[in-house]
């Protein structure tokens, strides 16, 4: 999905930012085989020792997934912290999670993805790497042993099961006070916060509940967020903030986070907010489209909202019936997005409402 090495790497280096991490350098290895103990190439290893000591850093990034033999071999040898690419998204998860059932989902992927690399984890090296690819169940877990990780993880999975148990009862008495829900889906940096934040200042939630944290980093939005908003007419709805996709999730995560998008299931209209300015807009749509025909829900009422209208000079976006254009930051289009909003959901009710003696 993402083509070229240039972007891949880009991707990851946003990553890092997200996790705060200093990027200082980036080395690409053209090698057709990966070494099995090593990854890379013994004189790459070398290579990345030096400029290590040379450039004073003390995290080494892989952009894939590594064995645990395989990171036991690239501490030693460098004598850094090693993570690779889903421990990273991990470490970003662990740090962003709001709610207990994220914080529970993001230990257990954590988990799963240690268990089978324990073997390699060495214990001379303190992992160091500020922080990062140690936060989450903390370094201390590090040590425990097999039965202690596996204890824990059914531990989670009972506890994440009864929250669950929860939610279909809280999603049940909603359906009950017929609350349309409205939620926003999206590619990671797409505007999905910032519209959330806009519509919730314009039309006053009915919750005090804070801000919905924003920053332009991916995964800004971890959790699902849920506001209650009156629109000016006084109709109610609930918008709820999901998870950002982004191209190539590491497998592992895939599971973990399918439930923060259960939501969008029970969803009565979907936002599908696009950043226009990005030039692989295109592809992040294909990615999100793909997502929810995952979740069986593209048969669902639609929205398509080009974000960020007011930084494009010239660029062709589309434009139709279910489209709209607007700038979460700069609020235009905003009112124009309520009332499409408003007709999607509220038109039907009210013809019912005629029809009744
Ligand atoms: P999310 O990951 O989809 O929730 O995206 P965010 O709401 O966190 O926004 C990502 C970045 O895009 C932030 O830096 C926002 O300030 C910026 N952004 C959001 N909406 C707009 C907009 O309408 N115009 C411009 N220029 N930037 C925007």
């Amino acid at each position: 999905e993402i083509t070229t090495i240039e972007n891949s790497l880009k991707e990851l280096e946003e990553l890092a930012k997200a996790a705060g991490a200093k990027v200082i350098n980036t080395i690409i290895q053209n090698k057709q085989k990966i070494d099995s103990a090593f990854y890379i190439g013994k004189g790459k290893v070398e290579e990345i020792k030096i400029l290590c000591d040379e450039l004073d850093a003390n995290l080494v990034i892989f952009n894939d997934e590594l064995s645990g033999a395989q990171i036991r071999n690239l501490e030693e040898s460098i004598e850094r912290t090693i993570i690779d690419r889903t421990t990273l998204i991990l470490d970003i998860f662990a740090q962003r999670a709001q709610s207990k059932e994220g914080k529970l989902q993001v230990e257990l992927a954590q988990l799963q993805y240690r268990l089978p690399r324990l073997v390699g984890l060495g214990k001379s090296l303190s992992r160091t790497g500020a922080g990062i690819g140690t936060r989450g169940p903390g370094e201390k877990k590090l040590e425990l042993d097999r039965r202690h990780i596996l204890n824990r993880i059914t531990d989670i999975k009972c506890q994440l099961k009864e929250i669950k148990k929860n939610r279909e009862i809280q999603r049940k008495q909603r359906k009950k006070n017929e609350i349309p829900v409205v939620a926003l889906v999206g590619y990671t940096n797409a505007g999905k916060s910032t519209l959330m934040n806009k519509l919730i200042s314009k039309t006053g939630s009915l919750q005090e509940d804070k801000e919905v944290y924003v920053e332009d980093m991916l995964f800004a939005t971890l959790d699902t967020a849920h506001r209650k908003i009156a629109l000016p007419s006084k109709e109610e709805f609930i918008l709820i903030d999901t998870v950002g996709f982004v191209s190539k999730l590491p497998h592992a995560l895939v599971e973990a986070f399918k439930a923060t998008l259960e939501e969008v299931e029970y969803a009565d209209l979907l936002l599908h907010v696009v950043d226009a300015t990005n030039q692989d807009y295109e592809m992040q749509m294909k990615v999100t489209n793909k997502v929810l025909g995952e979740l069986n829900v593209k048969d669902k009422r639609m929205i398509l909202v080009f974000n960020k209208i007011d930084k494009i000079e010239n660029i062709h976006i589309p434009s139709g019936e279910d489209i709209i254009h607007i700038s979460a930051l700069e609020e235009i289009g905003i009112d124009r997005l309520l009332c499409k909003i408003k007709e999607k959901i509220f038109a039907d009710m009210k013809k019912a409402i005629l029809l009744l003696p």
